[in-house]
This record gives C-alpha cells, structure tokens and sequence, in this order.
C-alpha cells in the first residue's frame, strides 16, 4: 500500500491554499465543504474567488510565516518553484501537504471522491492515473443512487432504537440486514421516509429476522438495455425471481443476477403463456415465499402495460411492491427513428393510443385521431395497419399524410418504413415487418429525412 486511506476531520481548523487560480478555487471550495477555515495565499486572485465567502484572503507571495497555524495545505501555483518550497516548509514543519499534479511533492493525495454525505466513497489510483479514479467514480455513481445518503442518514437516527430492543449483536445484524436489503430501505431511497420509519417500527416490534417478500414492477424500456434506469438495474440485480415476457430483450434479461430463477409469461396469444390471472396470482405467491420478485415489462409498465391490474392484486393481497417507470415504446422508438414526436411547426400535441384488434374490429375515436396538427402513434397496430390508415383518411386526414413503421427499435435490428396513409400497408408488408412494431402518424415524419442518426 503505498498511501494510507484516511477521512479527515477539518472542521473549524485552518488549511492552507498556496495559489488562487481556477484550480486552486476547486481545492479551496472541497475544504470549504469539509467545514475547514481556508487562508488563501496568493499575489492575484482568479475572478472566481469574488464570489466565494468566508475564506482569508492574504494578497503576498507565499511566505514560511504563511504556515504558522495551518494543519493542512494545498500548493495549486503554476510555480514549480513556489509549489516545491511550500511542500519543503511543509514537510519540515511535519504538515500534511499535496501540492496539485506533482505526486512526488505530496505527503497525501487527494481522491476522487463520490460524495453521499454522510457515506464518502474515495478512490485514487496513487496519483497514476486520477482519470482512471475518475471513471471508476463514474461507474460506482451508477450503483450507488443520490438516496444513500437518506439511508445513512435514516439508519443513524435509529441505531439506539435497535440497540435497546435486540440485545445480541447476531440478531442486530440480521435485523439490519433486512432493513437494508427490503423494502424499508427502498422506501428510504424512494423518498418515502415516513412510510419506512413506520414499517421499520412494525418489523422491530415483530419477528424481525423473517424476510419479507416484495414485487418491483419494472419498465425496462423499449429493448436497447443502455436505455434502463439506474433503479431498475439496481433491482433487477438485487431480485432472486424474474417474471418476464416477450418484449423483454435478451441483453436486457442478462443483466438480471446470475443466479435468479427466470420465469417466462409470455405472450397474451401464445398457448404456453400465463392469462393474466395467473401471472397476478404468481406475483402473490412467490412474494409469499419471502422472495424478491421483478417483474419486467417492455417500455413503461403503465403505458399499455396492464402493470396497473398486477400491482391491485399486490395491493390487495397486502405485499410491498414498487413502481420504476420505463422509456416506453413512443419515446424511445422515435428518438431512434429519427422522428420528433412534436415540433413546433407540425404537431402541438401527441396520442398514444392502441390498435389492438377486440374480436376482429378496432373500436377507436377515429374523429380525434384524424385531428391536424397532431401525432398519432399506435401501439399493437400492425395486424390493423391497412384499416387504421383506410379509418383516418376516410375521417379526414389527406391521402398523403406522412407515416412510419418502426419495427424492433432502438434494437440493433431496427426497421423503419416510411410512406403514406395511402401507401404504407403495401410497403411494410413487402418488407415483412413482424411484432413489436410501432406505427406514427403525422408531418412530423418527415423530419426523419435530416434527423436518422441510428438507422
Ligand atoms: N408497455 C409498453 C407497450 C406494450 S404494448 C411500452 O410502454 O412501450 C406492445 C406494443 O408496444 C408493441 O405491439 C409495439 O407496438 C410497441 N413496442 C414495444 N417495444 C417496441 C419496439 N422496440 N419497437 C417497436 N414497437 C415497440
């Protein structure tokens, strides 16, 4: 180990920073953060330090008096003299100093840090490469929500509740690790403090070693896996049971634990799929068991979804469950596409409606859908496609209204056909478009033209 990771309490105590240019105010504000009193040192002060309150700020070339006081000390001059005299005072004096960018100058680094006071995770690659520390911070930011300082927070204020009521230390730590790894937590970095502290209480008051089981509906977005939110990958790694369909894409799936069990509930059409009751009543019972279930859904678990009738069985049947909402199809299929869903020249306003057949006939609003200066996007709607043009241009809309087919989107095997009301059912069945396909109606697809990035 060539540098001892260590958290400094600077509160109230002088530090030290040699230098006021722009790199030197980062330093100084990281300090200030930290509650330390800063003294500046420089002849000149960047316009930067205008704005900044509560530092001392001394206009004079660094001098050995400058040190007098100081536990700690910063040299940020572009200097390499001044820099090196401030690091031999320093060390001569036995004060810790880092002087910026020169490693073998320093007596301590400063880390890249990932800050989710009162939790500090720092990193630092001993000065060899601080952007590597950097990316490294970059990906543990991903793991590690905003909310985790909440939870800290939340598990300080009640450590002596714990105490008094779970006398072994074995059993605080079971207790504590179903508080962190359930629903009380979730509810914490959700934002829900008062319904945590609530089932915390009930679960102490309890059995507090039983595990609970609980459901996360997750919208896991039109199929590109880049497209998740941190939430639903930090869930779909922390579940033991996977309850999935159809639209749910390969790499997305993979990036579920290892070791979860997976179960497929297929498609509504499919023989060897699971009727809606059934999958409702699976939820129930896995959860039963104590287990942590994700159900992953395609898109947004509310946008045509049906997460609203899985989540009433939970809620009636009294299981925790929670909610992360997804890119749904409309969105991200048509950034990818290339299609704006409004503009402020071709469409004030957007529908997403679906275009699923009930018995054979499609019962929509077709006077509101054929509305101008609009976007239409149909969900469900390919096995319709020549009806729902033939229904819009009778209601109104011109023959040579724009549309697009999008099949697979924001997939690497992405299709796009582009046409008319009057001609688009031909052109996507020549080009055998198949399911999840995902129709949009309106002038706005011809912006595609300049705005294709993807494909
Ligand atoms: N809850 C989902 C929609 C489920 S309905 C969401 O919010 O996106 C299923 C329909 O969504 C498909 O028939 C298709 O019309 C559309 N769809 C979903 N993913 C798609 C994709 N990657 N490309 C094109 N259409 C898609």
């Amino acid at each position: 180990m060539d540098f001892l990771p260590i958290f400094m309490n600077l509160k109230g105590r002088t530090c030290l920073v040699v230098g006021a240019g722009e790199v030197a105010f980062r330093k100084v504000s990281l300090l200030l953060e930290a509650g330390a009193s800063v003294k500046v040192v420089a002849p000149e002060f960047h316009r930067d330090f205008t704005a900044l309150y509560g530092i001392i700020r001394v206009h004079e070339s660094f001098q050995a008096q400058h040190l007098t006081g100081v536990v700690l000390v910063i040299a940020a001059t572009n200097d390499s003299a001044t820099n090196e005299r401030v690091s031999e005072l320093a060390n001569q004096m036995n004060i810790p100093v880092n002087v910026v960018d020169s490693p073998e100058l320093c007596s301590f680094i400063v880390p890249s840090i990932l800050d989710r006071a009162p939790l500090m995770v720092a990193f630092s690659t001993g000065g060899a490469s601080p952007v590597l520390a950097r990316m490294l911070r970059a990906k543990l930011e991903t793991m590690i929500p905003q909310g985790y300082a909440r939870l800290v927070s939340f598990c300080a204020k009640f450590r002596d509740d714990v105490k008094i009521r779970i006398t072994e230390s074995a059993g605080r730590r079971i207790f504590w690790e179903n508080v962190l790894e359930g629903v009380v937590a979730e509810k914490v970095l959700a934002g829900d403090e008062a319904g945590a502290k609530k089932l915390f209480f009930t679960r102490l008051e309890q059995d507090y070693t039983a595990t609970q089981g609980e459901v996360y509906l997750v919208g896991s977005g039109p199929g590109d896996p880049d497209l998740l939110t941190f939430r639903a990958l930090r869930l779909m790694q922390k579940a033991e049971v996977v309850v999935y369909d159809n639209l749910v894409s390969k790499a997305i799936l993979d990036m579920t634990r290892r070791d979860a069990r997976r179960i497929f509930v297929g498609k509504e059409r499919d023989n060897h799929s699971l009727p809606q009751e059934k999958i409702n009543a699976l939820l129930v019972s896995l959860a039963r068991e104590g287990l942590r279930v994700v159900r992953l859904k395609g898109g947004d678990p509310f946008i045509f979804g049906r997460g609203g009738e899985e989540i009433e069985t939970l809620s009636a049947q009294g299981i925790a469950f929670q909610v992360v909402p997804g890119v749904t199809a409309a969105s991200g299929v048509s950034a990818y596409a290339g299609i704006p869903l409004t503009h402020r020249d071709y469409a004030q306003s957007v529908i997403f409606t679906t275009g699923h057949l009930k018995e054979g006939t499609l019962n929509l609003d077709w006077q509101s859908l054929s509305r101008p200066g609009q976007t239409v996007v149909i969900y469900m709607g390919l096995a319709a496609l020549a009806e729902i043009c033939r229904q819009l241009i009778c209601h109104g809309l011109s023959a040579d209204m724009p549309c697009a087919v999008v099949m697979n989107g924001t997939q690497p095997d992405q299709k796009v056909v582009t046409g008319t009301l009057e001609n688009l059912a031909g052109k996507v069945s020549l080009a055998g478009l198949k399911s999840p396909s995902l129709i949009i109606v309106g002038e706005v697809v011809t912006l595609r033209d300049k705005l294709a990035w993807y494909r």
